[in-house]
């Protein structure tokens, strides 16, 4: 990512301004100073200055119809001219001189002054004021090349409402390691004592919005020490050599405030791998290479601990990871169960919440939220709340945010014909039913045909009773049963397909091709690998890595997989087929159903 600082305007524009003001001051100014040092008098004042020899010049001006004369002071006046046939010898009699450019007599020193020294001095008030603008952008007047080496980092100083670690919930394993580093920068002696050095650097990793800004906050917080925060991509500058500048600079700062806290969020943006292609990218290589210098560069135990946090561990340079730089690596994985529960309840704290309020029951509804999302959830109940005009944040509240979270608000005004309606109902209950006979299959939670602004017409929320954290071959097969559910009922009853099941075809056969490629549960290829996961954290991208024949022998498995599954989900629906009428009959009805409501229609 590279940062270009453009000029706002271009410098011609500035150029123009200047001449502008040139011309203005020469044609109109100049003028208009010397004709405010003629004074105009009567034509008798002017008799009797010459009756009384004061006058020194004087110069006849046919064309404007008026005579210009000096004192002998050399002060200009102006008369108008008057039928006078024996002025011209009163005049020569009175000793004045003829001349032909008194007009032209305004102080040479003025004159140079207004014509030069003017514009010279507004060009350098128009320089030195946009430099100051330019360098306080860039930050600070003592900074190189308008402050563009500086490294702007934010600093935060300790203060007594930053972050502690109490107030990230969850992340137990990703806080009692960093509990040491907090150790450390309390009583550094200790460890120096015995001979051992604290990592110089330490990774944060994990996906995004899992509290690793927090984290590096709050060690911050619970040491009391300064934390400067830089992100990844603001090294990147336009020139090469600025972002090396930029770290120099950086560490300079952290080493005069040590014990300190560096963060560098997103440190991927200049720590990818280097791969020696020629005209890579320079100015990120520089700044990776500033960096490794700087780190290793001043001696463990000087107090200055780098954190970094990234979600493309993957992507960055071995250079970068190896022991003496950043050599401990912290993950900080989405939050289970518990920690979700936790993360809820530290960010209600902020709400004034109702009685009814299950946090568990809200936790196992969210599963696979980020702590992020789950403070988002929060959000959103508080401000539905404020919007009905309540005074406290319900359960239903909680639940109904929750899946505005994940399937964006209701749509009020989509119309769906009857009979689309009535596909979506089946649908919807296809999903549920086949989820609920398969013994494994979580139960549902809510079942809901009110279309949705994420484009979702309906969706059937399934609750995790616990955590997971195996999945058995049956289990998965059990969820490509239940994904193909939707689509088994409408061809049972409506012999035809629709496009609403797009999604559910793309999620079966991610996991199809997971359980073949990546989990070994295909005879054929046994346990070897033929996929690997390259993008672990951002969505899970995989690149295959297997002949063109195994390939297709894949394709093919993965077909017949979902094809099987599909077809015992078929055969579920057929076995309960009045069930299922009556089920999709009563959702069409209601438009949403709870999992209770359900169960005793399923089970009465
Ligand atoms: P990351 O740096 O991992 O992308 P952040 O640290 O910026 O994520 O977290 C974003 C927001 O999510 C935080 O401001 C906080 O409100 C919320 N959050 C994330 N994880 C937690 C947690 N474990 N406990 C409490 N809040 C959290």
């Amino acid at each position: 990512m590279q940062e270009v600082k453009k000029p706002k305007k271009p410098l011609i524009y500035y150029y123009v301004i200047v001449m502008a003001i040139l011309l203005l001051v020469n044609f109109l100014l100049m003028p208009w100073m010397a004709q405010n040092q003629v004074q105009e008098v009567d034509y008798g004042t002017f008799m009797t200055m010459t009756e009384n020899k004061q006058i020194e010049e004087v110069q006849v001006d046919q064309e404007e119809n008026q005579i210009l004369f000096t004192d002998r002071n050399n002060n200009i006046y102006k008369t108008g001219m008057m039928d006078d046939p024996d002025l011209t010898q009163r005049l020569f009699d009175s000793g004045a001189k003829f001349s032909g450019e008194i007009v032209e007599h305004v102080s040479p020193v003025v004159s140079f002054l207004v014509s030069w020294i003017l514009p010279i001095l507004i060009f350098v008030g128009i320089g030195q004021y946009m430099s100051r603008k330019m360098m306080s952008k860039a930050g600070g007047p003592n900074s190189m090349i308008f402050g563009m080496g500086k490294s702007n980092a934010k600093v935060y100083v300790k203060s007594s409402e930053g972050i502690r670690f109490s107030d990230v919930a969850g992340e137990d394993e990703a806080k009692e390691n960093l509990t040491e580093v907090v150790d450390y920068l309390h009583n550094p002696s200790k460890y120096k004592e015995v001979g051992a050095d604290m990592p110089k650097g330490i990774l944060l990793v994990g996906p995004p919005g899992t509290g690793k800004t927090m984290l590096a906050k709050a060690v911050a917080g619970e040491a009391g020490v300064p934390f400067f925060s830089m992100s990844g991509s603001e090294f990147v500058e336009m020139f090469v050599g600025m972002g090396a500048s930029k770290v120099r600079d950086l560490f300079k700062q952290a080493k005069e405030k040590a014990p300190c806290i560096v963060f560098i969020d997103e440190i991927d943006a200049i720590g990818q791998k280097r791969d020696g292609r020629a005209g890579g990218n320079d100015e990120r290589e520089q700044t990776l290479n500033q960096l490794l210098t700087e780190m290793d560069g001043f001696e463990s135990n000087n107090g200055v601990i780098i954190l970094a946090a990234t979600n493309r561990p993957e992507s960055l340079d071995p250079a970068l990871t190896r022991p003496g730089r950043f050599d401990r690596r912290v993950p900080v994985e989405l939050p289970d169960l518990k920690g979700r529960e936790e993360i809820l309840r530290v960010h209600a704290k902020k709400v004034r919440l109702d009685e009814s309020v299950d946090f568990n029951k809200i936790a196992r509804m969210a599963s696979g939220a980020s702590g992020a999302e789950l403070a988002n959830i929060i959000n959103e109940a508080a401000l539905r709340t404020v919007r009905d005009g309540r005074r406290y944040v319900t359960q239903s509240d909680l639940e109904e945010s929750i899946e505005v979270v994940i399937a964006g608000y209701q749509k009020k005004n989509a119309i769906l014909t009857d009979q689309e309606k009535r596909i979506v109902a089946y649908h919807e209950i296809g999903h549920a039913l086949v989820a609920a006979k398969q013994n494994h299959s979580a139960p549902v939670q809510k079942i809901t045909i009110v279309p949705r602004t994420s484009g979702a017409l309906g969706y059937t929320m399934q609750v995790e009773e616990g955590n997971h954290y195996l999945m058995l071959k049956e289990e998965l097969e059990n969820k490509i049963a239940t994904l193909t559910g939707g689509r088994a009922a409408e061809e049972l009853v409506f012999q035809t397909s629709s496009t609403g099941a797009s999604n559910d075809i793309e999620q079966a056969t991610k996991l199809a091709r997971a359980m073949i490629t990546r989990y070994g549960m295909s005879k054929d290829f046994d346990m070897v690998a033929m996929e690997t996961v390259t993008n672990q954290y951002l969505g899970g991208d995989t690149s295959l890595a297997c002949s063109a024949e195994s390939q297709a022998e894949i394709d093919r498995q993965v077909v017949e997989l979902v094809k099987q599954q599909h077809a015992r989900a078929m055969k579920i629906l057929e076995e309960n087929r009045s069930k299922l009428d009556e089920l999709a009959k009563y959702l069409y009805e209601k438009e949403t159903i709870t999992g209770e409501e359900f169960m005793k229609i399923l089970e009465g």
